[in-house]
Formats: structure tokens, C-alpha cells, sequence
């Protein structure tokens, strides 16, 4: 695979003297296979990617645009893009499936008149839209697995496998826990299961591009914000066994000396580990070619769900049980969950929870850890245990203040299905929802946009 930077920017474009060695383009990275030609997000630097396309291409292209989700910074060069304005052109375009609003609506909103003077509809290229949850499918000869990130957004990480090699784009991700400093991934298993997955994710990938928009000393402004220290990406590269690792998504205030020393303290940490990845700081223009001759592909677990164009189950409303004695946290929850047009079912105590649970079925429990009565980790066991596969098997999120490795650790032998750390922002809790109902089948609350394929 050949693989070209074309924005590493994190958040918002930054173009000038203190960031001409990484760029100023925000994230798109551009990936060959053969003939296949995918584009990895659409922010500013699709600008000149899509020129030099033009340019090079006097006959119209087909290509592939995976978006990891729609913030702006991933999506502001899509009506920049000038494969689109060509006729005869087709490009399929993937991006996470979001509740109420279908991919078209969404990147067609940036494009209303009050802020672009183009019309989504009037592009000249046959654009085909299609909106993923967690699977595999197949782009030409690539692979493509996809696995939910932590953001306050749907987001997707991708996985590209082709010719016996993989490359991994996993940006705007924050880890799920938020010990790793006192229990490294790379000294053993992190305890947050959804963090066992992430590495699961990143396993012997030949290539890691990985949000880095923060430092260590930086992160505790930023809980919930989204986004990894680097530090911390590159312990998740060290488990994963990756064997290089870039680090993307640079913070728009890191100018490329601080970029450079960042790099550097990513490159002794993980010297002190068996076997480190090659690390370097992704740099707009900068050229990869990923090969390993006779490379096995390393298969993932649980992953097995089909994804682009899986026509999803369309049901009603999903119910989502609330437990937590807290009235403050009990309101934002509500504010936060309702407006979605979830079904929202609250309980102020743990054997409440319980009762309500055991009459109706909800598709998603969140559960307080400290309750008066039966506490989270007590009702999480009780449901675990019941005959009723429903309750034995509905995902169950733990919010708690805790967050010590052997307080996640006790979180997930109960049961729990996730573990989120208070505090954190309602929309994390919302997009980890969102990815258990579609996990589970039940993310569409209202009829899913027809795919136009
Ligand atoms: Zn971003
Ligand atoms: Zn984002």
C-alpha cells in the first residue's frame, strides 16, 4: 500500500511559519492498492489532493472516501474536492451511520446556501453514499474492518488490509480508561475491555495512524474532550504489536518544535519496551510505501458483523434504563438522552433498576455504581445471572467516579458490558450508546435512509 499525508492537522486548519515542517491541512490521507484508490477523511488537505488527481487524471476517477465522522475538521475539503465536480466520476462515501440524519443530509448541510455557494446535489460526479457500523467489507482489493472509536461523536476507525499488509487510521479516539499511567498496556492488559479491543484493532499492523493531539501534562484539561495524549498512543502501538506508528491529529497549538520534542519523548518511551515501533510525526506530503513481503494477516476478534450497506433493522424507539441516585446527574442524563428520541426509563435506586429492567426490557442499561440499596456492580450480577437472555445479555454501561484499574477491573467481572469515568460529557455517553444499540441491532430509531446502491 502507498500511503500520502495530505492533512495531519487536528480540530482546526493551521497554516503558517510555525507549522511548515507536520502542515497546517487538517486530516486526510490518501491510500493506493493497486488500483484501488481510497481517501481517508475529507478536511482541508483533500484540496490538494483532489488538484493533483484532476491533474493527473484526464479521465474521470472512481474512487472510495472513508470518513471517520463528520466534524468539521474531517469534512470541510469534501465541497473542495474537485474529483467531484467531474462528470463521469463516481466516488462511494462511507461514513458512520448516525441517528436521525442520513450522510447525505448531514454533509449536504455544510453545503446549504448560507455557507457554500454549491449545492451537494448539483456535484457533477455520481456519488454514492453509504453509512457503516462496526464490520468488514471489501473496496476493490482492500479489506476494510471497522471498529468505533471514543469521541463525543459516532466516529470509525478503519483497518486496510491488501498485498499481506495493514495499515490502521484511528483518529479522534480517547482511551477508555484513564489509568494507563499507573498500568501501561505495553506492561500488561489494560482492564477497560473496550481498551482490550482497541489494541485487538491495532494488532501487528505494519502501519498505526493514531490521534496524538495531546501531551500527558496536557490531557487532564481535556478529559471527554475525544482525543489521545501521545504518550498514550504509543503504549497502545507497544501492546498492539504494531510496527510503526504515526502520530496524527497534531494539536492546531503545537508548533513543529513542540511536534519535534513530542516525538521525542514518544520515541524513548517506547525505546524501553521489547521490540518498539518505528514512531514518527505524520507530516503533510510525506510519502509512505507499507510492504512486508510473505506477511500474514492477522485476523480480529469479534468482528464478524457485516457493514456497508447492511441493511439495519428498523425498529422503534429503543428504551434506555437510567439508574443513578444523584438528581444533578439524573437531569443531564435526561436532557441529554430524550432530545434523541430514546425512550428514556430512570430509576433512583439499584433494585428499582432491577424491577424495571425485569418488566421492560430495556436495549441499553446505565447503571451508577454507588446506589442506596443494590449498587450498579450488585444489579449488573443479578441481570447477568438471570434467565431471561434479554437481561442476561442487554448492554450495561457503569458511570462512576472511579477510576482506578482494580475499580475497572471489578466493573467488567460483574458484567458490565462498559466502563465510563465521571466526569465526562453527555455527548460520550451518548456515542457510546448509540454504538451499543447498532452493536446490538437497535440504533435506528427511525427507518434508515435507503442506501443508494
Ligand atoms: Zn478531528
Ligand atoms: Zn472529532
Amino acid at each position: 500500500m502507498r500511503i500520502r499525508f495530505w492533512g495531519t492537522r487536528g480540530s482546526i486548519a493551521k497554516p503558517g511559519p510555525s507549522t511548515v515542517r507536520y502542515g497546517g491541512n487538517t486530516s486526510c490521507v490518501e491510500v493506493r492498492a493497486e488500483d484501488t484508490l481510497i481517501v481517508l477523511d475529507c478536511g482541508t488537505g483533500a484540496h490538494e489532493l483532489g488538484q493533483q488527481i484532476v491533474a493527473a487524471n484526464p479521465e474521470p476517477v472512481r474512487g472510495h472516501l472513508l470518513i471517520s465522522h463528520t466534524h468539521w475538521d474531517h469534512i470541510q475539503g469534501f465541497p473542495f474536492f474537485a474529483p467531484l465536480f467531474r462528470a463521469g466520476s463516481e466516488w462511494d462515501v462511507y461514513a458512520p451511520r448516525q441517528r436521525g440524519r442520513s450522510l447525505q443530509e448531514i454533509l449536504g448541510g455544510q453545503m446549504n446556501y448560507t455557507y457554500f455557494p454549491v449545492p451537494l446535489g448539483e456535484l457533477a460526479a455520481t456519488i454514492r453514499y453509504h453509512e457503516l457500523t462496526e464490520g468488514e467489507f471489501e473496496l476493490g482489493n482492500v479489506r476494510v474492518t471497522t471498529r468505533y472509536l471514543n469521541h463525543p461523536a459516532p466516529v470509525l476507525g478503519y483497518r486496510l488490509e491488501a498485498g499481506g499488509v495493514s495499515v490502521v487510521y484511528a483518529t479522534d479516539h480517547e482511551p477508555y480508561s484513564r489509568h494507563h499511567t499507573e498500568k501501561r498496556p505495553a506492561d500488561g492488559a489494560p482492564v477497560h475491555a473496550e481498551d482490550k479491543r482497541h489494541i485487538a484493532f491495532l494488532a501487528g499492523a505494519d502501519l498505526v495512524i493514531h490521534d496524538a493531539q495531546y501531551t500527558l501534562e496536557e490531557y487532564p484539561e481535556h478529559l471527554s474532550w475525544g482525543h489521545c495524549p501521545a504518550e498514550w498512543a504509543v503504549d497502545f502501538a507497544v501492546a498492539a504489536k504494531a510496527k510503526r506508528l504515526a502520530l496524527y491529529h497534531h494539536d492546531p497549538s503545537r508548533t513543529d518544535r513542540a511536534v519535534e520534542s513530542l516525538l521525542t519523548r514518544c520515541r524513548q518511551r517506547a525505546a524501553t519496551q521489547a521490540d518498539p515501533p518505528e514512531i514518527f510525526a505524520a507530516a503533510e506530503g510525506q510519502y509512505l510505501v507499507v510492504v512486508r513481503p510473505g506477511a500474514e494477516t492477522p485476523s480480529l476478534a469479534g468482528s464478524g458483523r457485516p457493514t456497508a450497506d447492511d441493511p439495519m433493522t428498523s425498529s422503534p424507539e429503543a428504551t434506555i434504563l437510567v439508574a443513578d441516585d444523584d438528581p444533578d446527574v439524573m437531569a443531564v442524563l435526561l436532557d441529554t438522552l430524550e432530545p434523541e428520541g430514546f425512550r428514556v426509563l430512570s430509576a433512583n435506586n439499584g433494585d428499582a433498576a432491577l424491577a424495571i429492567a425485569r418488566t421492560e426490557h430495556p436495549d441499553v442499561i446505565v447503571l451508577d455504581w454507588m446506589m442506596p440499596g443494590l449498587d450498579g456492580l450488585q444489579v449488573c450480577r443479578a441481570l447477568r445471572a438471570d434467565p431471561d437472555s434479554r437481561l442476561a445479555e442487554v448492554p450495561v454501561v457503569l458511570i462512576t467516579g472511579r477510576s482506578d484499574a482494580t475499580d475497572t477491573a471489578a466493573g467488567f467481572d460483574a458484567g458490565v458490558t462498559d466502563y465510563l469515568t465521571k466526569p465526562f460529557k453527555p455527548s460520550v455517553l451518548l456515542a457510546r450508546l448509540h454504538a451499543w444499540l447498532l452493536r446490538t441491532g437497535r440504533g435506528a430509531s427511525s427507518p434508515p435512509p435507503t442506501p443508494s446502491r
